[in-house]
């Protein structure tokens, strides 16, 4: 076996897609994925079904903040790709303890751990919002200007991540992307909420003016960056990643009310969201050159995807919706 992979947060959206792509592209042997989940609201074991079985594969529940538990499986493993997080920004506002809790002591914890047991690689899964509100693509070398409890977190662990590289030579990478989209995402994020309310003929909530832009990132794109930063990246690097496709949030709404056959009525206009960021945008110029990246997804095939795909899993969702909050 070539690679031990511990995944943290492989039981949510993105995690587990990055999961089921790994173990689906390798034969049985080549690659071993544990990963370990603590299995939040927004972790759900069923994101692994159809890996449970497979050759390499483990799950363990836990808390990446639980140090013993962390330093065992560490042990045990060659490289770190670590997801776990909170991440819905709403929530972060209502109350930011868990963010800090596992956005940054976890990551901590895992960084001591990676160290003690010589680690080879450590991906860092961030975002764009540590950027914070921008008028430009931002490129990585850009200050860091996070205006949510969620992404002043999540810009507190990339910069600890990056302190590991540079203080002790762990070698770190880390990728920032846009807003993830697709299948198996928890309905609380503005595209699920959204598509999920319209299936259940309930109106939609849209924030402010909803003149909000963000750049989408399909999630099979960001798992192939995922996979070029974790093979052919560098140490201590930072590689922005986006999908290319920047939208207002009434020019997403208009293509969701499209997509679900319903128009404006369905839409009711809410107060903003307090602090919400006015545009998120990353030059993704370094992954392109350095990596060959480019995303292979066009936009509108994938969000009609998308909706097929949660029109045909309703069994999937409709149990999850009670956690639902406002808009991402
Ligand atoms: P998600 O909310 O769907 O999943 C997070 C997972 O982490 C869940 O399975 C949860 O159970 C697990 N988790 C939470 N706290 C934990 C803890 N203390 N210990 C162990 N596991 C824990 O998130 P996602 O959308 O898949 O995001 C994954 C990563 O990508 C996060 O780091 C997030 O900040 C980043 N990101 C996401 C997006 C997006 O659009 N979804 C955009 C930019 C960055």
């Amino acid at each position: 076996m070539t690679n031990r992979i511990l995944v943290t947060g492989g039981a949510g959206f993105i995690g587990s897609h990055y999961v089921r792509t790994l173990l689906g592209a390798h034969g049985p042997g080549d690659v071993g994925v544990t990963v370990l989940d603590k299995l939040t609201y927004a972790g759900n074991p069923a994101n692994l079904d159809a890996v449970r079985d497979s050759a390499g594969f483990a799950f363990e529940q836990g808390d990446i903040c639980d140090a013993p538990l962390v330093d065992r499986l560490v042990a045990q493993h060659d490289q770190i790709v670590h997801f776990a997080a909170e991440t819905h920004v709403d929530r972060s506002i209502t109350g930011a303890d868990p963010f800090v809790q596992t956005n940054v002591v976890g990551t901590q914890i895992l960084l001591d751990a990676a160290l003690r047991h010589g680690i080879g690689t450590f991906v860092h899964i961030s975002t764009d919002e540590v950027y914070g509100s921008v008028d430009h693509a931002c490129p990585e070398t850009d200050p860091l200007h996070p205006s949510s409890p969620y992404s002043a977190s999540k810009a507190a662990s990339d910069l600890l991540v990056l302190s590991y590289h540079r203080t002790h030579g762990l070698d770190t990478r880390v990728l920032r992307c846009t807003n993830n989209f697709g299948h198996h995402q928890f309905p609380e994020k503005v595209i699920p909420l959204f598509i999920t309310n319209l299936l259940q003929g309930r109106k939609v909530p849209l924030y402010g003016d909803g003149l909000n832009v963000r750049e989408w990132l399909h999630i099979d794109d960001h798992v192939r960056g995922i996979e070029l930063v974790r093979t052919q990246g560098r140490a201590g690097e930072i590689y922005n990643i986006g999908g290319g496709t920047e939208l207002t949030n009434r020019e997403l709404t208009q293509r969701l009310l499209t997509a679900c056959g319903v128009g404006w009525e369905m839409v009711d206009f809410v107060p903003d969201r307090k602090g919400h960021d006015r545009r998120y945008s990353v030059d993704f110029t370094k992954i392109r050159t350095e990596l060959a990246y480019r995303p292979a997804k066009d936009f509108d095939t994938a969000l009609a995807e998308t909706v097929a795909w949660y029109h045909a899993n309703r069994a999937w969702w409709e149990p999850l919706r009670a956690h639902d909050l406002a808009v991402a």
